[in-house]
């Protein structure tokens, strides 16, 4: 049993979010979660935060910090995607999902930065995702996002390593969830084709992932990229 921490998950009412919040209440941390609508599992705290307002992400850290003390483990998980090919792509559909996912884990990470620094503890955990490396038509604006994150995971490490803060990427490959459900049979045919485990994966998959990121055993794993995803990004 690792030792129990507070713990926040943005966008967990819902997918992975809400299966990562489920897990870290299993494995005994305190789990606040953000959500827009709808609510985090049961047990959990739930505060509504929208990913592109820092003065709305600064308000949940405040309440949560009341409630269950300052944050220890990050799990920046609220994510968005607006694909499409690129040259029918506006500048405002690239800008959203930049806007979400990077600045968004930014003005997260920001604000929790203080209190980690002040704890000499931290363990941020970031969902990027397999096609920030490997790449994928029609999603520029989504890859894009989610492959800055591993430069922000690494320059994170770099910056706080030494404070007792670590800094990791999970990128998971095609997990069942609403965001997935969403694409074209015939891509998800093509995606199932192509990988190597000859499924897609679950939300606890990624969960325990994050269990163990956020637990004792993984002190000393930083910068470092974890894929799940049934090996189909491989050698990327
Ligand atoms: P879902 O679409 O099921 O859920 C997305 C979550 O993000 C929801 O809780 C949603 O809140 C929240 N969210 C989105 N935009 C904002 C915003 N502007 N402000 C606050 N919250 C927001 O996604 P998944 O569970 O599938 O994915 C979770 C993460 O994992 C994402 O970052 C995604 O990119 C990544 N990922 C997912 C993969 C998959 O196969 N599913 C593969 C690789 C990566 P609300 O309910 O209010 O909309």
């Amino acid at each position: 049993m690792s030792t129990p921490r507070t713990v926040l998950v943005t966008g967990g009412n819902r997918g992975i979010g809400y299966a990562i919040a489920q897990r870290m209440m299993a494995d005994g941390h305190r789990v606040a979660v953000t959500a827009r609508s709808g609510e985090g599992p049961e047990g959990s705290l739930t505060v509504r935060a929208e990913m592109t307002d820092a003065a709305s992400i600064n308000a949940a850290f405040t309440e949560i910090e009341a409630q269950l003390g300052p944050v220890e483990v990050v799990v920046a998980n609220a994510g968005i995607t607006r694909d499409t090919l690129l040259l029918r792509m506006s500048e405002q559909e690239f800008s959203e999902v930049v806007d979400t996912n990077l600045t968004g884990t930014f003005r997260v990470v920001k604000r929790a930065a203080k209190g980690l620094l002040k704890g000499r503890f931290g363990r941020v955990i970031l969902l990027s995702s397999v096609v920030a490396l490997y790449g994928s038509p029609g999603q520029i604006n989504y890859s894009s996002s989610k492959a800055a994150l591993v430069g922000f995971a690494r320059s994170l490490t770099r910056e706080l390593g030494g404070r007792g803060i670590t800094a990791n990427v999970i990128a998971p490959g095609f997990i069942e969830t609403d965001m997935t459900a969403a694409l074209p049979e015939e891509q998800q045919k093509k995606y199932l084709d192509s990988i190597p485990a000859g499924r897609f994966g679950q939300v606890e998959e990624i969960a325990g992932v994050a269990s163990w990121l956020a637990g004792d055993d993984a002190g000393y794993v930083s910068g470092a990229v974890i894929p799940v995803d049934g090996g189909l990004g491989m050698g990327h």
